[in-house]
């Protein structure tokens, strides 16, 4: 049985025994283990079905320890560390020889940063280890905003899951790669492109879904529902009147549509508030795609700020 719980101390016991637990973070749960037990990371990528060419993101409790993982910290990045830490921004940064390479895929650049959440900053001053934590769904699934859909994907497969409540962002962390000193964004995220610029200046953003995939988990199809998902720029009544389907949720950004065929309509955001449609985009899915439903007609948001990520996550969630 897996024991959903805030305790702490027990957390802290069965990770420094190397086993995988689920924690909460500001912006999605992780599947959490020691970096320095291969067999701990291992069942981390078993546990995700996650291919090994994908490597995970490294979280520390504090800019110290991250110094100790790399060899050189960049200034633009430490200007992004400083304003943006703990939080939702993960760097990737020349790794020390301390860091294994079972995390970083082999390669010679490692993925990190500090999580925003109470209890998992609890959580890593009470541990000698920083944590590997790739978000905690099954490889390609909608990633866990709460306790309960890591629940539903690893029952009875993971010991723990500290409960955190709800994540506050909602979606993944913003991920900025420092290749030969030089800041791209890979992966869109809960920080916004403009709130990195005002930080940084121009920054290269390497996510087009056109790009060739180099941050290795950018697959197209990312973020999936069971249930085929349909992006359109407007949902209407005239358009759900025009499908085959006969039933049919429906996510759009901010109005409510009836139409007899539509089983569920859920609106991201009563009050046109982007952060609030980021925090609910995963939860919203998770429920359109527990009602038996034919298909899901999800609606785009304003291409601002954050809504540039949860369009991104929109269409990797419509890819076959
Ligand atoms: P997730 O673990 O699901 O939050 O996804 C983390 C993403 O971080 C991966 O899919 C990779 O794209 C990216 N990533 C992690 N570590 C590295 C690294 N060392 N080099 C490049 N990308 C990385
Ligand atoms: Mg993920």
């Amino acid at each position: 049985m897996t024991v959903i719980s805030k305790d702490i101390d027990l957390a802290a016991k069965i990770l420094q025994a190397n086993e995988v637990i689920a924690i909460p973070t500001e912006t999605v749960y992780g599947l959490a283990a020691n970096i320095y037990s291969e067999d701990a990371i291992k069942k981390i990528y078993s546990l995700k079905n996650r291919p090994h060419s994908n490597p995970l993101i490294v979280h520390v409790g504090s800019i110290n320890k991250a110094e100790e993982l790399v060899e050189s910290f960049p200034e633009k990045a430490k200007l992004l560390a400083q304003r943006f830490w703990p939080g939702p921004l993960t760097l990737i940064l020349q790794k020390s020889p301390k860091v294994p390479n079972w995390i970083t895929a082999h390669k010679q650049y490692v993925a990190i940063r500090i999580p925003h959440h109470q209890k998992t900053q609890e959580l890593l001053q009470k541990i000698a280890f920083p944590l590997a934590a790739p978000s905690a769904n099954p490889f390609m699934r909608i990633s866990p905003t709460s306790a309960n859909h890591c629940y539903n994907y690893f029952n009875e497969k993971i010991e723990l899951i500290l409960d955190g409540g709800a994540c506050k962002r909602g979606i993944e962390s913003t991920i900025i790669s420092f290749h030969d000193s030089f800041p791209t964004i890979l992966r869109l995220g809960s920080i916004s492109i403009e709130e990195i610029k005002s930080e940084i200046g121009e920054i290269t953003v390497h996510n087009n879904i056109k790009d060739e995939i180099i941050a290795p988990g950018m697959h197209n199809k990312h973020y999936s529902p069971n249930t085929n998902l349909i992006l359109v720029d407007d949902v209407s009544p005239a358009l759900i009147a025009s499908l085959k389907a006969e039933k049919i949720g429906v996510l759009t950004f901010n109005k409510l549509i009836s139409h007899q065929k539509i089983i569920k309509c859920l609106r991201l955001t009563k009050t046109l508030n982007l952060k609030e449609a980021a925090k609910n985009l995963y939860s919203f899915l998770h429920q359109l795609d527990n009602i038996n439903t034919d298909i899901i007609i999800a609606e785009k948001v304003p291409l601002s700020g954050i809504g540039v990520t949860i369009n991104d996550r929109l269409f990797r969630a419509s890819q076959k």
